[in-house]
């Protein structure tokens, strides 16, 4: 029906997450409308992306270096470590502008029927983060959901089995069960922070 290069950058664009095919197929017509300088601008940002962002060697959150900005920053109390899911949950937190600490970021949550093991995830690099840091606290930050909550679980007994003297806590209830943290407004995700309690 389309040309060959309009129906890639359709399929191309119909992989992305909440994008169907007529989505994709708006996106396709958008494009192909805008100026050249806008429609080159976005294929750089995701080229530029792609080659110069990773993963910081420390934490896993987001880095244009081997360490994120977070972990390189010497203020940040390195005996807190908020663990959280995705990266976007490390901005969610961020905003709330309660959490001095660090972070370490899964890479996920625990999903048997998804084929996620713990092995798939970043939790024995917290696990070795804890036993050879001193680190005092650590906060698991999970979403609330069913995935979230075994992952806590799971996590908060092998920090336990670690490191006994180590406090881990969870966020307070107010979050929105079932909800992403990424959602959560800033208010309520803070109040969540601070209210946290030990697991
Ligand atoms: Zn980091």
């Amino acid at each position: 029906m389309y040309a060959p290069p309009v129906q890639r950058l359709i399929s191309e664009l119909s992989k992305l997450p909440g994008v169907g095919g007529r989505t994709a197929q708006r996106l396709a017509f958008h494009l192909l409308r805008a100026s050249e300088d806008d429609a080159f601008a976005l294929a750089e940002a995701i080229r530029e992306v792609k080659q110069r962002i990773g993963l910081c060697e420390d934490c896993f959150n987001l880095a244009d270096g081997p360490r994120c900005r977070i972990c390189l920053d010497e203020r940040r109390d390195p005996g807190l470590i908020c663990v959280v899911e995705e990266p976007s949950d490390v901005i969610s937190i961020e905003r709330t502008h309660e959490f001095a600490g660090r972070y370490h970021v899964l890479g996920g949550a625990l999903s048997p029927i998804d084929g996620i093991d713990p092995e798939d995830l970043k939790i024995e690099e917290l696990y070795a983060r804890v036993e050879d840091g001193d680190v005092r606290e650590v906060v698991v930050a999970t979403n609330p959901t069913t995935t979230g909550e075994a992952t806590a679980l799971h996590i908060a007994e092998g920090l336990r089995d670690r490191a006994p003297a180590l406090t881990v806590t969870r966020l307070a209830s107010g979050l929105p069960v079932g909800a992403d943290l990424e959602y959560a407004d800033e208010l309520t995700l803070g109040r969540a922070l601070a209210g946290r309690r030990a697991v």
